[in-house]
């Protein structure tokens, strides 16, 4: 029988194909991809579990492992944002009543926050004002008082602009048994990271900043020790789809379906990461420090000063205070409509206060730099 049901026409646009317009992306994140990424994403997707791509995913594993300096074997992508990445650490390391001890200094302290006590983790945290960093001694003091199963860090408070010092946390975290976790999303590629080295057990990471791919395909590491906690857990990890116990069966020599693989992003991530390893990590870093010091030059002489300390500064996201008198919305709303660049203002505390600068990947070169400052140049009161 014919239907009689009439189709519901009113959501049926009729658009022109896509147009989007050309940004350069100077805030906290997208950054805009390196054009050879882009050409990456455009090939024919493969099955998830066809042996060119199995093949993929081993390059992207080895290659997580150098950018991280790492040679932790649970080191994968999660399909996701790196807040997926985030989750997944979160999930995998914390038991329902773990101590886990947060350093909040900023936005991303608080996530990892909120996310640890939906975990069922016992949350504790020591502040900083935004902008500063923990010294070992406070982290020394706090991980003595609170003996936590988790300690937890941001090393790049995108927030904030502040780097997060590691040398020595891991050790402090050997002596009282707990392990280490890093959120490394905005530093990763960006900003020297030995995560062996530092002892760090749990880091995550994102694909659209300091890696310049498209977002959606993000770093997730887990150390010797994280890997043995994970096993030992009395409880399932209380998140399916971001279940180390089960990604690693995927990602792993066993190759059992998982979920579908966003074949595309993952294309991209290997050739982002691919271009990484060609430049060299050492290069690499040195060119987010000279193109940020750069930009740092020429903010303070265009009379802006910055927020944080020049020795805790990220070399991926710099934060500058807003003049007293100047409408920080208006002059990122202009730079965007005007001359198609994008900064982003401050969150939380640092709302109305500051604008975020980023330079990651492969928007970290003097022409970005010398574009913003024209635009500023013309657009500042
Ligand atoms: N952690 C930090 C430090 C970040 O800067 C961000 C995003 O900017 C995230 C986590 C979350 O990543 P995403 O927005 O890719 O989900």
């Amino acid at each position: 029988m014919m239907q009689t049901l009439s189709i519901n026409d009113s959501q049926r646009l009729q658009l022109a194909p896509l147009v989007v317009p050309s940004r350069l992306l100077l805030g906290p994140g997208p950054s805009n991809a390196h054009p050879t990424v882009l050409e990456a994403m455009n090939k024919p997707p493969v099955g998830h579990l066809d042996p060119a791509f199995l093949a993929i995913m081993d390059e992207i594993q080895s290659l997580l492992r150098y950018v991280w300096q790492t040679d932790n074997q649970y080191t994968i992508a999660v399909s996701g944002t790196g807040t997926a990445a985030m989750e997944a650490a979160i999930a995998n390391a914390t038991e329902p009543g773990d101590v886990v001890l947060v350093g909040v200094a900023g936005y991303f302290g608080n996530r990892l926050v909120d996310m640890a006590g939906r975990y069922g983790g016992d949350v504790r945290t020591i502040t900083k004002p935004w902008g500063q960093v923990f010294t070992l001694d406070e982290l020394r003091s706090a991980v003595s008082t609170h003996r936590p199963a988790i300690l937890a860090l941001v090393h790049a408070e995108t927030s904030t602009g502040a780097r997060q010092p590691l040398e020595g946390v891991g050790e402090l975290c050997r002596e009282f048994g707990c392990l280490l976790l890093v959120d490394t999303v905005t530093s990763l590629g960006g900003v020297p990271i030995f995560l062996d080295e530092w002892g760090v057990d749990l880091a995550y990471s994102c694909s659209q900043k300091g890696l310049g791919c498209p977002p959606g395909a993000s770093p997730l590491t887990m150390s010797q020790n994280a890997v043995e906690k994970l096993k030992r857990r009395q409880t399932k990890v209380a998140n399916w789809y971001l279940d180390m116990t089960l990604l690693s069966k995927y990602w792993g020599s066993d190759r059992i379906y998982h979920h579908t693989a966003p074949i595309n992003l993952y294309y991209a991530l290997r050739e982002a990461l691919r271009l990484v390893a060609q430049e060299g990590l050492a290069s690499c870093w040195q060119r987010h420090q000279q193109n940020v010091e750069y930009l740092w030059q020429g903010l303070e002489e265009l009379g802006l000063s910055l927020h944080v300390d020049r020795q805790f500064r990220l070399p991926t996201l710099t934060t500058v205070r807003i003049p007293q008198g100047v409408d920080g919305k208006a002059v990122a709303r202009q730079l965007l409509l005007e001359h198609n660049i994008e900064i982003s203002g401050g969150l939380g505390e640092l709302a109305g206060k500051v604008w975020r600068v980023g330079l990651m990947g492969f928007n970290s070169r003097k022409e970005s730099v010398d574009r913003l400052l024209e635009a500023l140049r013309q657009v500042l009161p």
